[in-house]
């Protein structure tokens, strides 16, 4: 299959090909479907397979342009991970003007917050500091309908376990999770137990 076979929509499309990528690697194949019909997902999978534009692309094709609040969240275990992640939703998402905000530690809290209530459609960040702004609803959740843990297994293991855990409790129902992680530990496998509904299972 192709990015174009995928029925993505146009500026999306423009900012996957404006990248140079051609087609879809393993992981992109298989998994962005699923993705954009809203089901849960746990792809196991190592960084170089792809797994960032996975993930990019499907909340970009799932969010309302035109609704100028928080519809995806993403954690990441470290700021620099965090700061990549968002350089890939506002370069793929550069023709449908998408914002994107990086929420984490060792920034001013009060920028921080700022930023989050002037309005980002997409925020990345670390758990520690997003737990924060959603405590102090700089960081507005009631939009919110994906949720993507990327290196989960890095995450649980940095110590993040309970901020993960209050994060996905705080939600709204009917929230979408993906999980990305290189290998399934226990806190892993625990994490996807407790909440997530019939995920469709990758190996790449
Ligand atoms: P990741 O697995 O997210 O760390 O991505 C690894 C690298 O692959 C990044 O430099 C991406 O820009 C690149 N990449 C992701 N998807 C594709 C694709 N479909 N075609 C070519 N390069 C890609």
């Amino acid at each position: 299959t192709d990015f174009d076979k995928m029925n993505l929509h146009e500026p999306l499309l423009r900012g996957i090909y404006n990248l140079g990528f051609e087609r879809p690697s393993a992981i992109q194949q298989r998994a962005i479907k699923p993705c954009i019909l809203g089901h849960d997902l746990i792809a196991q999978s190592q960084s170089g397979t792809g797994k960032t534009a996975t993930f990019t692309i499907s909340i970009l094709q799932r969010i309302d342009i035109d609704l100028k609040q928080c519809q995806a969240l993403v954690l990441a275990p470290t700021r620099e991970l965090a700061r990549q992640i968002q350089r890939v939703v506002l370069a793929i998402g550069d023709y449908m003007q998408v914002s994107c905000h990086a929420c984490i530690g060792g920034t001013s809290i009060n920028e921080d917050a700022k930023a989050l209530r002037a309005g980002a459609q997409v925020v990345v960040g670390t758990p520690g500091r997003v737990f924060d702004m959603l405590n102090r609803s700089a960081l507005r959740k009631e939009n919110i309908k994906m949720l993507v843990l990327d290196e989960a297994d890095e995450m649980l293991r940095e110590g993040f376990s309970d901020q993960i855990k209050n994060i996905i409790m705080s939600m709204p129902e009917d929230l979408q999770i993906v999980l990305l992680s290189a290998t399934m530990t226990n806190d892993v496998l625990n994490v996807t137990k407790k909440f997530m509904t019939d995920p469709v299972k990758i190996f790449v």
